[in-house]
């Protein structure tokens, strides 16, 4: 069956905004864009879904989240000045009071935000890998779980590396045509130099995707580059030292061979020309973070530089313990109102424009996870991920230029339909493929557990 959505406004991304447009789709795929008028000719029996007063464009592609700990929204506000300790409390909240229910249920209820939110596809670090996984193919969601690796000591590396392949291959009979597998040492400073060298490796053979945080706090920059700072005090008190490689992360992910994987990198708030150069070089993508990073106090990454450079970037929400929502039209607009309040333009660099932000949100997101040629435009052949967002309402109205209007004026809330591979998983205000109502008291059961 063939079903065209037509809207007021059908915004490709890969190619200019088409007034009275239409979409077709045929099973998981896209058959046609353009017009209403040329594509309802070309697929004459067509079932025809008037969305009216709305802009069609590819699903926000959401490059780096951690759905698993949504039930943490808000839980960590307490630590918010002091980065050490915040993590701590991720971790040990987790690890301790969550059980693998919980780590579901969380995970779950991300997923429901995230399709309400018009987000078709999440890049996201897991610990709980099979468990996320799960979620996102209970709630009819794309995307990559990179399962997460650990280990700074570096007298340990051979036992990690060991847990972190059994880990992986465990995983595989997970996949799915929508949900693959990734990779994600941690980061920089959670995984000893050698451990990083050899999962890079292991990536690169067995030709896993590979996500890691990258160049995000000062606490990293000085381990990096000093070996000092709390996170060396953290692991002298616990009885080893970790062998700084004495440069800026990015130099540090070229020598362990992580470049080498194209990988998807989070954050890079702390990276200079070098680096930016570098990361254009390898071809690796990274996932702007502009909400957490400010959230968190950790600055802001160099937006239009890497863009003028050439690099890959897409957006990430990141956890909504530090957003605290998962909705790429607001951190579309947030990077670009912080891009332009840093007065970015000074340095040369072009003011970038709503139309930036949406390529960001959607396009730049496919391209920094290596999956273009699968989604993040509406272009024949790609797969039908989609979401159309009102532009009617109060907040919205006038809508000059529909690019400006879902930018600077409408959010997630907006989203009137999600479709994922063809399939409409939010519509009618509903969530189609999970029982939210069920969902949400699980929700605040594992709310209970946290803060027990
Ligand atoms: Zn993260």
């Amino acid at each position: 069956m063939t079903k065209i959505y037509c809207a007021r406004w059908v915004l490709p991304v890969s190619s200019g905004p088409i007034r009275d447009g239409a979409v077709a789709v045929e099973g998981t795929r896209v058959a046609g864009v353009g017009a209403r008028a040329e594509v309802s000719e070309r697929f004459p029996s067509a079932v025809v879904e008037e969305l009216g007063e709305a802009a069609l464009l590819p699903g926000f592609v959401n490059c780096h989240t951690h759905l698993e700990l949504t039930a943490m929204r808000g839980f960590l506000e307490p630590e918010e000045g002091d980065f050490f300790a915040w993590l701590r409390k991720v971790t040990a909240s987790r690890n301790e009071r969550m059980t693998g229910e919980d780590l579901y249920v969380s995970a779950a209820w991300g997923a429901v935000e995230a399709v309400r939110a018009g987000v078709t596809c999440v890049g996201d670090a897991s610990d709980a890998g099979a468990t996320t996984m799960k979620a996102l193919r209970d709630a009819g969601l794309r995307g990559v779980v990179y399962q997460e690796a650990f280990g700074p000591d570096a007298r340990v590396v051979a036992e990690q590396y060991d847990k972190a392949r059994e880990k992986i291959e465990r995983l595989r009979s997970g996949e799915t045509a929508l949900v693959t597998l990734g990779l994600s040492p941690h980061s920089p400073y959670t995984v000893a130099p050698p451990l990083l060298e050899k999962l890079a490796r292991y990536a690169l053979d067995e030709k896993l995707p590979l996500m890691m945080h990258a160049a995000e706090s000062e606490a990293e920059q000085a381990l990096m580059t000093e070996g000092g700072g709390v996170f060396a005090m953290a692991y002298a008190l616990r009885g080893f030292s970790f062998d700084s490689p004495r440069t800026t992360t990015v130099r540090h992910l070229a020598d362990a061979g992580v470049l080498d994987t194209r990988p998807l990198l989070a954050h890079c708030v702390r990276v200079d020309e070098g680096d930016i150069d570098l990361l254009k070089e390898f071809g690796a993508g990274v996932a702007h973070c502009p909400k957490s990073n400010a959230k968190l106090g950790h600055g802001r990454a160099p937006l239009a530089k890497m863009l003028g450079a050439g690099v890959n970037v897409g957006l990430g929400s990141d956890s909504v313990a530090s957003n605290n929502v998962c909705d790429l039209l607001e951190e579309s607009r947030f990077a670009l109102l912080a891009s332009r309040a840093a007065l970015e333009t000074v340095g040369g660099e072009r003011m970038l424009d709503a139309q930036d932000a949406l390529r960001l949100a959607t396009r730049g997101g496919a391209s920094a996870m290596n999956i273009r040629h699968i989604t993040g435009a509406l272009e024949e052949g790609l797969e039908a991920d989609l979401v159309a967002v009102r532009l009617d309402a109060a907040h919205q109205t006038p809508a000059y230029d529909p690019a400006s209007t879902l930018v600077f004026s409408s959010s997630g809330r907006d989203v009137l339909l999600t479709v994922v591979a063809g399939r409409e998983v939010f519509r009618d205000g509903r969530v189609t493929t999970v029982d939210e109502d069920e969902l949400r008291a699980r929700v605040l059961e594992t709310v209970r557990r946290l803060t027990a």
